[in-house]
């Protein structure tokens, strides 16, 4: 809905208190280094635990797609895990799949009915795409998502790590 705020941070997502924190996991869904480490981390061994479940019933999760699981000892309710797609140059269809991380998050959010989801900058890491292209994906799938679909959500914040990701979000979100 058009009353949907849109917030951006600078730091670690694992102590955001958002209801959903957002996994840059991979599609093992078995953990890996970056977010997806620091998450696991700080959120204990349920995490996994329910990670495992869903592998054993799903085998694993494509990119572009989500799950959800606790948050374990978080401070958040529940971790959205999506996996984003590597950057190959950008012929392999990498904008619509990135896009795909953030709607099927928000889709995952709004069914649970929660209130606010904070994203971190998927596929910016090891995954290396280039971070002025991810970050105009995420902001516009968001807006348009906020627009096109009624959600529970109140609150969408972008955590960022580092201050170049902050800088570029910074220049898109303001207006
Ligand atoms: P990917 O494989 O999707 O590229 P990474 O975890 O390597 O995933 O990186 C995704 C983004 O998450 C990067 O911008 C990285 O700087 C950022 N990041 C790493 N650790 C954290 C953290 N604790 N909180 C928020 N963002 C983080």
């Amino acid at each position: 809905m058009a009353d949907t705020k849109i917030d951006l941070q600078q730091g670690d997502i694992t102590k955001v208190e958002t209801d959903a924190i957002v996994n840059a996991a991979n599609s093992s869904l078995l953990g890996g280094g970056g977010v997806d480490g620091a998450i696991h981390r700080a959120g204990g061994p349920a995490i996994l635990e329910e990670c495992k479940q869903i592998r054993a019933r799903q085998g694993g999760c494509p990119t572009g797609e989500a799950v959800i699981t606790t948050g374990g000892n978080l401070p958040a309710r529940y971790v959205i895990h999506t996996v984003g797609p590597i950057w190959h140059g950008g012929s392999k269809d990498e904008p619509a799949l990135l896009a795909n991380c953030y709607k099927n998050s928000l889709r995952l959010a709004t069914e649970k009915q929660l209130q606010s989801i904070a994203f971190p900058n998927i596929s910016t890491g090891v995954y290396g795409y280039p971070k002025d292209k991810a970050a105009q994906v995420a902001v516009q799938t968001v807006k348009d998502y906020l627009q096109q679909h009624d959600t529970s959500l109140q609150r969408v914040v972008f955590v960022c790590f580092d201050s170049e990701n902050k800088r570029l979000y910074e220049e898109m979100l303001k207006d």
